[in-house]
């Protein structure tokens, strides 16, 4: 143990907060009304310098993906990241302020199991929300048997979005995609069972798995996520046409990638620009075909999704916007796609990324909307016992109103941590805003909020210099803001959006 002076009282006012150092050790220096506060200084997801994101009054929030943790305790108070901050002492002496740092942190006892509670409480689904909520379950004092039917894809869970950028590109190894190694799970008494459910029967509170037996739950959270949908197109079956939706997915690409000259990307979603990005990064020629005239339009509009196709082409992708896919061609394996004006794009691998579906098919004795989402309410229930979580959830919009379905990271872990802990017996409701990001060639996009239409979007900064924040904007509201660069005031808008829910544009830039 020892103690380090690492501020002046007032290099710091209220209200303030910044990056000190403590021997070898970073510390985020934190000064509220009530004084100073010592925490680690870097965001247990990616290692972001938290001083370079904003601080809401005692909330501190990431720069990079907008995790948030409570200033004082280091608690983590919204996803992404698994883990919350160590909380160093700090004492001021005759104007100094000095931290102690321990030889080494203090040891946690894992929650575990309570061999007299009988109950079982089944998680399914081995993604985002599944490992999200399993932990909850536990962490909320969950003492039965917690059974983690995890499905097909290889176990531990992976931080899937790393698929389509550095792990694609070639700049992450997979030592990066694990969320949690397998022995935290153990030590939690978790039970994995590494197959996928056949059935999920809501009325009779039972699970049936793909080798017939029966698991009879008295908790339960489903969080199968989304399947990527396919192209039917001849020639779709065709080795060398992939999607990319899981650790399997992103394994065979990343091989084919390897021999691989010449690429095309069906779709110009996110997953599919990022793919074009993290191909192009590995030398390929690569082509983007979508029946849209500008990506991303419908999400972002057209100013922004025209800046990010200029990123692209300066790149060297190329664009066959406003066409679709007639076939895929080749003898065993894809060698041509050919467009419905004609067009001929030689291929040496295809990429389709043209939405998900849920991937509810085997669950009754719950509502659905037309496209199999899970309906939910605010505590994101969907049955007796039964809560859904993540890609899979259509949940009640406490902002605009209505019902929503997101495919965010952010969200499917918002929604895992509450629906394990209200499947423990807690009642959280679901009040959290949007939020995603996207890499496109070392700039981050974050987008806040949820706007399916707007009537304007107010530009502050310059969309063409890739620095701005956009705010969409129906009805005098603002439902979602985009921005690049300018993190710190996206982080503190994100915070404002979640404690007055639409703000006007009053008084923003
Ligand atoms: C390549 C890629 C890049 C992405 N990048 C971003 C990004 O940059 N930012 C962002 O915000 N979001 C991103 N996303 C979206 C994000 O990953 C999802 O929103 C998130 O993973 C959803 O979590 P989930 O738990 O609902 O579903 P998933 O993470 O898909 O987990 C569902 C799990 O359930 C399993 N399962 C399915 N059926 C069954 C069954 N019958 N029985 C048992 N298990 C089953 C699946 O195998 C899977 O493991 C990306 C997605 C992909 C595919």
């Amino acid at each position: 143990m020892a103690e380090f002076k690492v501020a002046r009282v007032e290099d710091l006012a209220p209200g303030q907060m910044k990056q000190v150092q403590a021997g070898a050790t970073a510390v985020l220096l934190v000064r509220l009304d009530d004084g100073f506060h010592a925490l680690g200084a870097l965001c247990p997801h990616y290692e972001a310098p938290l001083a370079a994101g904003a601080l809401c009054r005692d909330r501190v929030v990431c720069p990079w993906h907008h995790a948030t943790f409570d200033a004082r305790s280091g608690v983590l108070l919204e996803p992404p990241g698994l883990d919350g901050l160590l909380v160093y002492p700090v004492r001021i002496d005759d104007g100094e302020v000095w931290v102690t740092i321990p030889e080494r942190p203090p040891e946690k006892v894992p929650p575990g199991r309570d061999p007299e509670d009988e109950r079982i409480g089944v998680v399914v689904g081995g993604g985002c929300a599944g490992a999200y909520a399993v932990e909850a379950l536990r962490d909320h004092g969950f003492g039965g048997r917690i059974v983690w039917i995890t499905g097909a894809e290889a176990f531990p869970p992976i931080d899937r979005p790393l698929l389509s950028k550095g792990y694609l590109s070639g700049e992450a190894s997979d030592a990066w995609l694990p969320l949690r190694p397998p022995e935290f799970y153990r030590e939690r008494a978790i039970e994995i069972v590494a197959q996928k459910a056949t059935a999920l029967d809501a009325r009779r509170k039972a699970v049936t798995l793909e080798d017939g037996t029966v698991v009879e739950y008295d908790t339960a959270v489903i969080a199968t996520g989304a399947v990527a949908r396919p192209l039917p197109v001849p020639g779709a079956g065709l080795a060398g046409v992939f999607r990319l939706r899981t650790l399997a997915d992103g394994q065979a690409l990343r091989q084919a990638a390897e021999n691989a000259a010449r690429a095309v990307i069906v779709g110009a979603g996110f997953i599919g620009m990022e793919v074009a990005q993290s191909l192009n990064k590995r030398g390929l020629a690569v082509a983007v075909v979508a029946p849209e005239t500008v990506p991303f339009e419908r999400i972002l509009g057209k100013e922004i999704g025209t800046m990010m196709q200029a990123m692209h082409e300066e790149a060297g992708v190329r664009f066959h916007l406003g066409r679709t896919v007639q076939r895929f061609e080749g003898e065993g394996r894809v060698r041509r796609v050919v467009l419905d004006d004609g067009t001929e794009l030689a291929a040496d691998l295809v990429v389709v990324g043209v939405g998900v579906k849920p991937a509810t098919d085997f669950v009754t004795g719950v509502a659905k909307a037309p496209d199999g989402a899970i309906l939910v309410d605010d505590t994101l229930k969907a049955a007796d016992g039964l809560y859904a979580a993540g890609d899979l959830a259509r949940f009640s919009d406490w902002r605009g109103g209505g019902t929503i379905r997101v495919e965010h990271w952010r969200v499917a872990a918002q929604h895992g941590r509450i629906a394990g802990a209200n499947a423990a017996g807690a009642r959280q409701v679901y009040r959290g805003v949007p939020y995603f990001w996207t890499r496109q060639y070392g700039v981050t996009l974050h987008y806040v909020g949820h706007a399916s239409a707007w009537d304007e979007i107010r530009i502050a900064g310059s969309v063409e210099r890739r620095d701005f924040i956009a705010f969409f904007v129906r009805q005098g509201k603002v439902h979602a803001v985009a921005g690049m660069e300018r993190e710190r005031e996206l982080a503190r808008l994100e915070e404002r959006m979640r404690r007055e829910g639409l703000l006007t544009l009053d008084g923003l830039p």
